[in-house]
């Protein structure tokens, strides 16, 4: 049952996902969290590596839209300057922002993969509603508040796997 906590794939940063990596999976979209995914959780704007990576993307015909769990005035004031689509207030790990982004991607589940830092809503929304799943080291080590919380279990999570060998990256 702790099995929907686990990423099909970790990577330190999100520069680690290429659209070459990609399209060897047969990967046309990325649905991917924000905070401390794309940049810090108190980061208001993108930064310059962070539009590349977008743009690099769009160049490659790679899909990116961008579900957070957090408010609408942070997630659009992050999003819209970049063009890409959104969904706010989310509610990962709850399938519906899920479902929704894949049919304005119009791609199949087969051709998506969430991308995220946290266990709790990003693998395990993830993986619940059977999409492919990567695991990013949160961008800073500080966390929002019901963030802070939510850690406390991912980290009794992580152990369990750890001691099963299920996983083998160190935190
Ligand atoms: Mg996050």
């Amino acid at each position: 049952m702790l099995k929907r906590f686990l990423p099909n794939e970790h990577v330190k940063t999100v520069f680690e996902i290429t659209p070459e990596k990609l399209k060897q999976k047969g990967i046309k979209g990325i649905i991917t969290d924000l905070d401390n995914t794309l940049v810090a959780w108190n980061q208001s704007d993108a930064t310059p590596e962070i539009i590349e990576w977008f743009k690099v993307m769009k160049d490659a015909g790679i899909r990116v839209t961008i579900i957070s769990n957090n408010n609408e005035e942070r997630v659009s004031h992050f999003s819209k300057p970049l063009h890409i689509p959104f969904i706010s207030k989310a509610r990962k790990p709850l399938s519906k922002a899920f479902k929704k982004a894949q049919h304005a991607m119009e791609l199949d589940k087969s051709e998506i993969v969430v991308v995220g830092d946290q266990l709790l809503t990003d693998v395990l929304g993830g993986n619940s509603s059977k999409f492919y799943t990567i695991l990013v080291v949160p961008v800073v080590k500080t966390d929002g508040f019901i963030t802070k919380f939510n850690r406390r279990i991912e980290r009794a999570i992580l152990n369990w796997f750890r001691k099963r060998g299920k996983i083998t990256w160190e935190d």
